[in-house]
């Protein structure tokens, strides 16, 4: 009896040595709100009485740059003095576990980042509150560059700057897209977590899907039913503070 289960183990430790854990993450605003970051639904999607939706809108910005300046200029104090939680902590746990991985995030904010994980790991598909690039030619730099008692405009063609952000009614970034979509050709992934996101964009639904096409597990981390849940092969109803620290040790765990 000793000696069959003593194969049956270093079998599994062989399968285990072998085996390749490739992960997709996907985390939406749900993830940041619990470290503070007002999303913009419900009541936190005001500021001084304007909808959010609607500030985060090239007309916005034509129609009133420093207003728009003015509302992200809080926004990042706001993330600036936010920190990450056990969610960001988690995600960046299991990204060092796993042998492939990659985070696709819709939070403009460095949470992520700074829970641990590195840039190499993650596409911010709606870009970043702290990089700003012109409106009009290609030139991009660090929002620290930026003096603010002056709308800010470009060194090279002077048009107007603005947040690195992808609007409401804007295209995707071209690069970040194209590394979304080398991930998921070199191969489809064990597992798929998709937290804190409402997935009302069909390009959410479209990435989680084939990420797990070859029966890779799909969890959903959501308090709240969305249009993922009727693929998900897990579903974990609470805040992603609380269930993906658990979700990533029991992964850990299997996989070693
Ligand atoms: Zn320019």
């Amino acid at each position: 009896m000793r000696q069959t289960s003593l194969s049956v183990d270093l079998e599994t430790a062989a399968a285990c040595r072998s085996y390749i854990m490739r992960v997709l993450v996907i985390t939406g605003a749900g993830v940041s709100a619990e470290s503070g970051i007002p999303t913009f639904r419900g009541e936190d999607g005001y500021w001084r009485n304007f909808s959010a939706a609607k500030l985060a809108t090239p007309e916005a910005f034509e129609r009133d740059p420093k207003l728009v300046w003015e509302w992200y200029s809080e926004r990042r104090q706001r993330i600036s003095n936010a920190r990450p939680n056990a969610g960001h902590e988690a995600i960046a746990k299991l990204a060092r576990q796993a042998d492939e991985f990659l985070l696709v995030t819709q939070n403009v904010d460095d949470l992520h980042f700074r829970a641990g994980l590195a840039n190499e790991a993650m596409v911010q598909i709606h870009g970043n509150i702290f990089v700003t690039r012109c409106c009009r030619c290609d030139f991009r730099r660090d929002y620290n560059h930026e003096h603010e008692d002056v709308l800010p405009r470009c060194p090279g063609c002077a048009a107007l700057m603005r947040p690195g952000v992808v609007w409401f009614g804007e295209r995707l970034p071209w690069s970040e897209l194209q590394r979304v979509e080398n991930y998921l050709d070199r191969g489809a992934c064990d597992l798929v977590v998709v937290a804190g996101t409402t997935a009302t964009f069909g390009y959410i639904i479209n990435w989680a899907l084939r990420a797990s096409r070859c029966g890779g597990e799909l969890i959903e981390v959501n308090p709240e039913e969305t249009p993922i849940s009727q693929f998900a092969t897990q579903l974990a109803r609470e805040p992603a503070a609380i269930a993906l620290p658990r979700i990533v040790d029991a992964t850990v765990s299997y996989s070693h």
